[in-house]
């Protein structure tokens, strides 16, 4: 059994301080602030509960999947999302645009004009850069979709996820696997396709809502 302190009480810190304790280390959590879960606070208001940052999970992997199911009591408080909440909008001048869900929505949508459509097209055969480079999330989107759909469609979903500022967040860290998929493949539609078709195949387990995690 080992001492082990862990500074920060954010879900990246109590994870882990939940993993090494159930290996039988004796862990002791330090936190500066008075509250701990760091971007993860809820708030109650009458009958409402209330998120101030995160709202929600993809469970995405395996590893992820076990783990919150390791979790006493996670299952069972685990919240799906509700099917209504497929449905995404963006602001564009003031009128809630719905977010293309298919190949059809996204050619009919009003969401883009023709002509970020077609930059989006045209982007499509841009070459990989190096590597080696590291981008922000918005030199990326621009570089391979097109300013438009980086304007109303990656910024206002990286908001979501981070409600950080693309400019500044590394696609290398923030989007690992967009970032692979862009060394292996050079079109990055097929890339994706990948992705889903592979995902289709491990049926993987899914819940998207879940308020409380400790
Ligand atoms: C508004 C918002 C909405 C989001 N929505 C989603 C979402 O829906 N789904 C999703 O998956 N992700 C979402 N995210 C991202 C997600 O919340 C974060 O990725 C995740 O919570 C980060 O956890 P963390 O433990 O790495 O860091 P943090 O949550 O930032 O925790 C770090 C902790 O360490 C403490 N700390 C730092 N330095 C010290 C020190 N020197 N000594 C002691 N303590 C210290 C801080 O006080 C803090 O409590 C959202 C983020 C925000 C802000």
């Amino acid at each position: 059994m080992k001492k082990i302190a862990i500074i920060g009480s954010g879900i990246t810190a109590l994870a882990r301080a939940w993993e090494l304790q159930k290996c039988g280390h004796m862990v002791t959590v330090l936190e500066r602030s008075d509250q701990v879960g760091g971007s993860i606070c809820s708030c109650r208001e009458g009958a409402y509960l209330a998120e101030e940052g995160p709202n929600s999970i993809q469970v995405n992997s395996f590893e992820v999947d076990t783990f919150l199911k390791s979790i006493p009591g996670f299952p069972e408080r685990a919240i799906y999302a509700s099917v209504d909440a497929k449905k995404r909008f963006i602001l564009k001048a003031g009128i809630p645009r719905i977010v293309p869900i298919s190949l059809l929505s996204a050619v009919t949508t009003k969401l883009w004009t023709p002509t970020g459509k077609l930059a989006f097209l045209k982007k499509l055969l841009t070459p990989t850069i190096n590597p080696g480079i590291e981008e922000s999330i918005a030199d990326f989107s621009r570089r391979r979709f097109g300013n438009e759909l980086y304007e109303y469609a990656i910024n206002p979903m990286v908001g979501g996820i981070y409600a950080g500022d693309p400019e500044s967040l590394s696609l290398r860290h923030a989007f690992p696997k967009i970032h692979a998929l862009e060394k292996r493949r050079n079109i990055l539609i097929v890339a994706a396709m990948d992705v889903i078709i592979a995902a289709r195949k491990k049926n993987k387990p899914r819940f998207k809502k879940a308020h409380t995690f400790f």
